[in-house]
């Protein structure tokens, strides 16, 4: 915090994923981003259980309340560059992956997500709220399409 108020930037966008740790600091977050005019946004993800870090993912339970305050920061004007409509699919874990619009190519090596490789059935446990908003963009969802045109045009 101490150097978002030196900088001298006005385009800064909070990025952060909810875990164990720190999943009761939402509110704190988003009022941070409402009240400080260099930033424009802060966008969300839950974590996701890479090797050793599973004790850090949270709960169906605790998806959907951390989501209910998130909505309720929508609701407050908070600048959230997320999608409200994407919070169902991403509690009951129900969107399509792997996330075919992430191909990236990273050693020599293809691959569908740079920061998935060679981990199994990570995908069926994704926390990145962008996957669900995309995938269910790209797979025709009206509700997410508007929600999409909604928030975005918010930032042009
Ligand atoms: S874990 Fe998520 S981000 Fe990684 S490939 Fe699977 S769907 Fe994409």
């Amino acid at each position: 915090m101490k150097n978002i108020k030196n900088t001298t930037s006005d385009n800064i966008c909070f990025y952060m994923a909810i875990n164990q740790i720190n999943k009761n600091t939402i509110k704190d977050v988003c009022y941070e981003a409402k009240s400080n005019k260099k930033v424009r946004a802060v966008s969300f993800n839950f974590h996701t259980p890479y090797p050793n870090t599973s004790k850090l993912a949270l709960s169906k339970t605790e998806k959907q309340h951390c989501c209910d305050v998130i909505a309720q920061m929508i609701d407050e004007k908070v600048p959230v560059f997320n999608l409200k409509n994407a919070f169902p699919y991403l509690i009951d874990q129900k969107f399509p992956t792997p996330c075919h619009q992430c191909l990236v190519i990273e050693n020599g090596k293809i691959s569908i997500c740079g920061r998935c490789i060679d981990v199994p059935n990570l995908c069926s446990q994704c926390g990145y709220f962008f996957v669900a908003e995309y995938t269910l963009i790209f797979g025709g969802n009206r509700k997410m399409i508007l929600d999409m045109l909604k928030t975005y045009l918010k930032y042009i």
